[in-house]
């Protein structure tokens, strides 16, 4: 990637200092940090109030015990976590992540990122980011409950429909946010649908909600297929993962006419060369809860591939929707030396800086999750504007939405790497733009 600017370094320099260990919000940070150069030349008052300083500081971070009890009655603790990034544009949105590798540095770089991201959808929300070490994974129904009621029990104090809006990530989906909404409710005798989005669609919730990640990251990597007059059309594809982002990502790609072979879980790789059997995939991941080993069990010509890498199977579009850093620079190198054209992040900050600088090198069309995964957030905005006017939308109506915005998030990074000497480089683009709003809606309100 390129380099941090001088009149920056100093700052880069400063958040590594203050915030020892958390390497992967050093990761997130840096990447920003090289894009703003040419921004805090033309706008010497960003320099003056310190906008990167402050945007680089969380508003507040809030880390809590949450006690529960298993099913055999035994005690468990876990910690939890709330960093209240930034509400320069809305209340503080992002969501809650359950999974053991969780710790303040994970939160720290989600959060950040979300800053960015929701300033790219348009709509009026600052950045956030939760969530807790506990892992869902062999929990019984039960145990999960009490885990979320005993979280929700402390985060509710911090959040509203005004203040911040938690919404789901890896490891919590629409069952950890019933339980969560329930609990709010409970503690607070408030029916407040617009408290959390991504609920049930009798309850509050919005149509699309659940296939929007993934939706919109096909929408952008259409978008720049356009760019570059191309189209889906008759693409190889991979997908890695298979939670709720991976499945809506394959079911557009098939719906814009490409051709999926390839999804993924921790423990392995499914390669079927026929295309994958999406309502097979939906059966095993969201209704019986499974591994995507199953597959084979009746898809016997599908190869399943113990600790295999995705990343080696040849495709002309890539999208990576597990996981941070998921893509080193070797996995970027194979995707490109096997005639990859176009890779679009579902997933958070899933390529390493190597792998980014192999993608920009190679001059692919590479969309940062910044902005190919915005449609998640964004449609939570939708979801948000819904409760607040008591509605609700019809599924084309809001799938509709969602494209309009990514199309538009599409052309605005597009259109910013132009205008900033970097044609086709849409993470200068992404980052460039989603900082300038932020930015100067800080200056606006001034030292706060
Ligand atoms: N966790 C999702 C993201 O990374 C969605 C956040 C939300 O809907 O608030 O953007």
């Amino acid at each position: 990637m390129g380099q941090v600017d001088e009149k920056i370094e100093g700052m880069y320099q400063e958040v590594l200092k203050r915030n020892p260990g958390e390497t992967e919000f050093h990761q997130a940070v840096l990447e920003v940090l090289e894009s703003l150069g040419p921004v805090v030349a033309k706008h010497p008052e960003f320099l003056e109030r310190k906008i990167i300083q402050r945007i680089c500081e969380p508003e507040r971070q809030i880390i809590f015990r949450v006690p529960w009890q298993n099913d055999k009655g035994e005690v468990q603790i876990n910690r939890g976590f709330r960093v209240e990034f930034n509400s320069a544009l809305g209340p503080y949105k992002g969501g809650l992540r359950f999974h053991p590798s969780v710790y303040l540095g994970i939160i720290k770089f989600l959060g950040f990122e979300q800053c960015f991201k929701n300033s790219l959808t348009g709509l009026p929300i600052g950045g956030g980011k939760g969530g807790s070490d506990f892992d869902p994974k062999g929990k019984s129904d039960d145990e999960v409950m009490r885990f979320c009621q005993s979280f929700m029990t402390e985060l509710y104090r911090h959040i509203g429909e005004h203040t911040d809006v938690p919404a789901g990530d890896i490891g919590v989906g629409g069952r950890e946010i019933g339980y969560m909404f329930g609990q709010y409710k409970r503690i607070t005798n408030r029916y407040e649908p617009g408290v959390l989005t991504g609920k049930g669609l009798t309850w509050g919730g919005s149509l699309v909600r659940t296939e929007a990640t993934g939706y919109g990251a096909t929408f952008f990597v259409n978008e720049m297929l356009k760019a570059r007059k191309d189209s889906f059309d008759g693409k190889i594809c991979t997908v890695s993962g298979s939670g709720n982002v991976a499945i809506y990502t394959i079911e557009k790609i098939h719906q814009l006419g490409g051709k999926c072979v390839a999804c993924s879980d921790s423990n392995g790789v499914i390669y079927d060369e026929k295309g994958l059997d999406l309502d097979l995939i939906k059966q095993l991941k969201e209704v019986e809860r499974r591994r995507i080993q199953d597959y084979t069990a009746t898809h016997k010509h599908a190869k399943y591939i113990a600790k295999g890498n995705i990343w080696d199977i040849p495709c002309q579009v890539a999208m990576p929707s597990a996981t941070q850093n998921e893509i080193n620079g070797k996995d970027a190198a194979t995707l490109v030396k096997n005639g990859c054209i176009a890779v679009g992040e579902g997933a958070n900050m899933p390529t390493t800086p190597e792998g980014v600088k192999v993608f920009l090198d190679a001059k692919i069309a590479y969309g940062p999750g910044k902005a190919a995964n915005a449609g998640g957030v964004a449609t939570s905005a939708l979801e948000m504007q819904q409760n607040a006017g008591r509605d609700s939308w019809t599924f084309e109506y809001t799938e509709k939405k969602l494209e309009d915005i990514m199309i538009n998030i599409h052309s605005n990074c597009y259109e910013t790497a132009e205008e900033f000497g970097a044609p086709g480089n849409y993470v200068l683009g992404a980052n460039i733009c989603g900082f300038i709003k932020i930015a100067n809606a800080m200056v606006a309100h001034g030292l706060v």
